[in-house]
């Protein structure tokens, strides 16, 4: 790991790439360079190996059949458990979310096993989630409010092992009935949120960038993505501008 260079790896976009998730590597991408980190990215397609000296992997949405293959491709494969080992950021929405955890529900709610990346559990849920949803991050992590788009059927029960990435404001979240949006362990964090997610909340971008880099970042003025956060946050929860 170098710090004024950064290898992002788009996991399987002919797979996981539902409402523009690839949106993520972009703004990755854009933010690192903005300071001067020179980034290589690769999209790897789910008939690639995949290599393990990536710096950030990011993995997206996708449907129930493309999710399950990618996952027993992933298992196949190894080396995004080696790139953990080694200390590498996973940066996830919504089906790859899943796909870290120990299992998750197939199509007819058979349980399909995971990756065991991230301490969470899926199941299918009673109901789809579909909306937007907004949640305070976990203190900790240092991030303001974030925003997002939701779309799943499975819900998510958080292991000891991880933490909640926040606190569901507004929609579902996990959908487990515990009020969360999201896990994280280490270096790892899965969410619902499309959006895309790092576009709208350009502050997460800035901490999967950090857990990239090893080191803090200098931020950058105020862009058209804070205006678009904003945007969001006052239109799901209206009343004194985005405060509940
Ligand atoms: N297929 C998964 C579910 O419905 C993930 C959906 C998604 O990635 N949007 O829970």
């Amino acid at each position: 790991m170098s710090s004024d260079r950064i290898k992002i790896v788009w996991i399987y976009p002919d797979l996981l790439s539902t409402y523009g998730d690839q949106g993520n590597t972009i703004v990755l991408e854009r933010r690192a360079q903005l300071r001067g980190i020179a980034t290589e990215t690769v999209h790897l397609r789910s008939d690639e190996p995949v290599p393990p000296d990536g710096d950030v992997y990011l993995l997206g949405g996708g449907e129930d059949r493309p999710q399950i293959l990618a996952a027993q491709r992933l298992r196949n494969d190894g080396g995004l458990h080696r790139a953990v080992q080694n200390g590498a950021t996973v940066f996830a929405v919504c089906a790859g979310y899943q796909i870290l955890g120990h299992e998750f529900g197939g199509e007819e709610g058979q349980p399909v096993p995971g990756l065991g990346l991230l301490d969470i559990r899926s199941y299918r849920g009673q109901n789809r989630a579909v909306g937007e949803v907004v949640s305070e991050v976990a203190s900790e992590l240092n991030v303001p409010r974030v925003t997002g788009f939701e779309n799943h059927m499975g819900a998510t029960a958080i292991g000891p092992n991880a933490r909640p990435f926040s606190k569901v404001l507004s929609g579902v979240g996990n959908g487990d009935g515990q009020g969360f949006e999201g896990a994280y362990q280490g270096r790892i964090l899965g969410t619902y949120m499309h959006g895309p997610a790092l576009v709208r909340n350009p502050a997460l971008a800035d901490l999967v960038l950090s857990w990239a880099l090893g080191r803090e970042l200098p931020p950058l003025p105020p862009s058209w993505s804070e205006r678009l956060r904003e945007e969001r946050l006052s239109a799901v929860l209206p009343a004194a501008n985005g405060q509940p």
